[in-house]
């Protein structure tokens, strides 16, 4: 069921359910008292990422503070979309941008894996919660998707879930076109592979490309930048063998 994008939407860490009201922080409620001037009765839509999308109703209690009734759940909640959303972590900037359109191209959870060439490795993993939350919040996402901790490509390998098939994003593979590849491609459960701005390593390239859970696929003749690469990976596979 698609979202409902002339509502305001809103993530709450609170529990939801009928009738028990929820209060936002102060930030949201200045939000909506004095940027959107919403005022008493007034409805907009809550999630949480556990309890679905709940219609709610507010109800302003001085300048600075609201409180929100859920009224009816507009939406059930939906479980995580199977696509593991491997990087290599990126400087902020392009970091905040990568984390937040992978979640709006339907990465289930995002795991940070750091590679030889990758430049950055001390991670502010509650910065990109907070990038994927609000992506979710401005795409009506409800599932949002979890941000791992940061982990070795050897180890991330070493410890492959089974039946779980990893694309790997090889700038090196001698063709343009990734379909064939995507299209060969039987298993549901998925994950996606991009390297960092210095790209894979030819020791890394060769052990990937050596494991029966892994394809490798190229992304046009042009080489992109990370950020870039991830986007047009997503698109790619959510057309072949993704949810689109
Ligand atoms: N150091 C590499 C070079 O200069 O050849 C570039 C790495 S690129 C900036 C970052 C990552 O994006 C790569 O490791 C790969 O995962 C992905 N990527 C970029 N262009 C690609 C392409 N044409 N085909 C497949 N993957 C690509």
């Amino acid at each position: 069921m698609r979202a409902n994008y002339r509502m305001q939407r809103l993530y709450v860490p609170d529990d939801l359910a009928e009738g028990s009201p929820v209060e936002p922080s102060a930030p949201q409620a200045h939000y909506l008292l004095n940027v959107l001037r919403l005022g008493d009765g007034a409805e907009i839509l809550l999630f949480n990422g556990r309890d679905g999308e709940w219609r709610a109703a507010l109800a302003p209690s001085g300048r600075k503070k609201a409180v929100l009734i859920p009224v009816e759940q507009t939406r059930t909640q939906p479980p995580l979309p199977d696509l593991l959303y491997c990087f290599a972590p990126l400087k902020q900037g392009r970091l905040d941008y990568l984390v937040q359109k992978a979640v709006e191209m339907g990465a289930g959870v995002l795991q940070p894996v750091v590679t030889q060439h990758t430049q950055v490795t001390k991670l502010g993993t509650d910065r990109l919660q907070a990038n994927a939350t609000e992506a979710a919040e401005q795409c009506g996402i409800l599932a949002i998707p979890p941000v791992r901790e940061p982990m070795k490509l050897e180890r991330l390998l070493a410890e492959w879930e089974p039946g779980r098939r990893l694309i790997f994003c090889d700038e090196d593979v001698g063709t343009n076109n990734p379909l064939p590849a995507l299209q060969a491609v039987e298993e549901r459960s998925l994950a996606l592979l991009v390297g960092p701005e210095g790209g894979f390593s030819d020791a890394e390239r060769r052990q990937l490309r050596a494991l029966p859970f892994v394809t490798a696929i190229p992304l046009g003749p042009r080489i992109l930048r990370a950020d870039t690469a991830a986007v047009a990976a997503l698109a790619v596979l959510q057309a072949t063998v993704g949810d689109w």
